[in-house]
C-alpha cells in the first residue's frame, strides 16, 4: 500500500511498499483516517536520528492516530468492527519486568511507531493490539483522537508531578509540548500556570487559555515575574518543556522550597545542572518519557470538554499533500502548533 515513506535524511517518498498487516488473536486492524506531525518525525526528516535511534532503512512515519476498526482478532473483546478509535503508538513486551511495575513506556523492548526501525502509520491501514487502541467517545472527533498522543505526554507530566489543588505552576516552553503539559496541569489542579518562551507567537496560541498565563522572556525574566506572582516564594511544579540547554540556568530560581521540578524537553546535548541549589531547596525532580496508562485519562477529560485541543490543530492536509506537510512543519512557523494529515478524505 502507499505510504509516506522517510527513504534518509531528508528525503521522502509517497510510495508503495510492503506492511505486515496480518492480524493476531488479541489483534485489531484499523483503517487510518488522521496522523499527526509529530516534532520527533519531523526531526527524523531533517536529522535521520534522535539521540541513539538512527534511520538506517527506509521507514515509515507518523505515530499520532486515529481512525476506524476494519477487523478483530478472535480473543478481542473491547472493540468491535466500526469503532472509532485512537492508538497508542509504543507496543511493550506485556510479560517483562517494566511492563510487570507498570512502567511498560520505560520497558527496553518496547516498539514504539515511528522510532527506528519500527514504521509508522501514514498509511491507510495498520495492524495494533486491542490492548493499546482506544474507543473515540461519540463527541471525540478523528483529528481530537489524533491529539491524545501529544496531550498524552503532557498528562504524564502533570501525574509525575504529583500535583496539588491550587498549585501554581510554570512551564518553560511554549511548543506544542509545553502548551499539552500547561493544559493538563490546569486539568491536573493547578489555579494558575504561567508559561514562557521567547516567540510571542507561541505565546498567544498558549494565553487563549484561560488558566494559561504568557511570560514573554524577551521583555522579562521568567524567575523575576515567578517571584512577583507568589511573594518570592516559587512555584509549586517546574516544567521544563523546552529541552533548551539555556532553561538549565537558574532553573532552580523557579520553584519553591519543597517543589517539584519535571523534566520533560530532551536536550540534544548534555547540559549542567546546578545540585546545590536543587539540595537547598529540596526540590524533588521528576523526569518524563512517553506515558504509561494514560490514554483513557486523556479521552476522559477531552469528551468531558474541560480539555479543547481544537484550537492546537493549526493545518490539516491530504495524504497526497504528506510531503507538503513535512515541509511546512520543518519549516517551523511559529503560529504553527499541530498539522494533521488526513488520510481519508
Ligand atoms: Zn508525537
Amino acid at each position: 500500500m502507499q505510504a509516506l515513506v522517510l527513504e534518509q535524511k531528508g528525503k521522502l517518498a509517497l510510495r508503495e511498499i510492503d506492511l505486515p498487516l496480518n492480524v493476531g488473536p488479541g489483534d485489531v486492524k484499523i483503517e487510518i483516517d488522521t496522523v499527526g506531525v509529530c516534532g520527533s518525525d519531523v526531526h527524523y526528516y531533517t536529522h535521520g536520528a534522535i539521540g541513539p535511534y538512527v534511520l538506517r532503512e527506509p521507514m515509515v512515519l507518523g505515530h499520532e492516530a486515529a481512525g476506524i476498526v476494519v477487523e478483530i482478532g478472535a480473543e478481542v473483546k473491547n472493540l468491535k468492527v466500526g469503532d472509532r478509535v485512537c492508538m497508542e503508538p509504543g507496543i511493550p513486551n506485556l510479560s517483562s519486568r517494566a511492563s510487570k511495575l507498570g512502567l511498560y513506556n520505560v520497558d527496553p523492548d518496547v516498539r514504539f511507531w515511528a522510532t527506528p526501525p519500527i514504521h509508522g502509520v501514514l498509511a491507510p491501514y495498520t495492524v495494533h493490539p486491542a490492548a493499546f487502541t482506544y474507543k473515540l467517545p461519540d463527541n471525540v472527533s478523528f483529528e481530537e483522537g489524533a491529539m491524545v498522543e501529544p496531550f498524552a505526554i503532557g498528562m504524564q507530566a502533570a501525574t509525575r508531578a504529583r500535583l496539588q489543588p491550587g498549585d501554581v505552576a510554570a512551564v518553560i516552553g511554549a511548543g506544542p509540548i509545553g502548551i499539552m503539559v500547561a493544559l493538563a496541569a490546569l486539568a491536573g489542579g493547578c489555579a494558575r500556570v504561567f508559561i514562557s518562551d521567547l516567540s510571542a507567537d507561541k505565546l498567544k496560541i498558549a494565553a487563549q487559555y484561560p488558566g494559561i498565563i504568557p511570560v514573554n522572556i524577551r521583555e522579562k525574566a521568567f524567575a523575576d515575574v515567578i517571584a512577583e506572582e507568589t511573594p518570592g516564594w516559587g512555584a509549586d511544579v517546574v516544567f521544563e518543556a523546552s529541552g533548551s540547554p539555556k532553561a538549565y540556568q537558574g532553573m532552580f530560581d523557579l520553584v519553591r522550597p519543597g517543589g517539584a521540578f519535571v523534566l520533560v524537553g530532551l536536550p540534544v546535548e548534555p547540559v549542567p545542572f546546578d545540585v546545590a541549589s536543587a539540595i537547598s531547596k529540596e526540590v524533588r525532580i521528576e523526569t518524563v518519557f512517553r506515558y504509561a496508562n494514560i490514554f483513557d485519562r486523556a479521552l476522559e477529560l477531552i469528551a468531558s470538554g474541560k480539555v479543547d485541543l481544537k484550537p492546537l490543530i493549526t493545518g490539516t492536509f491530504d495524504f497526497s499533500q504528506s510531503i507538503a506537510a513535512f515541509e511546512r512543519a520543518a519549516a517551523g512557523h511559529a503560529s504553527d502548533v499541530k498539522l494533521q494529515i488526513k488520510l481519508k478524505p
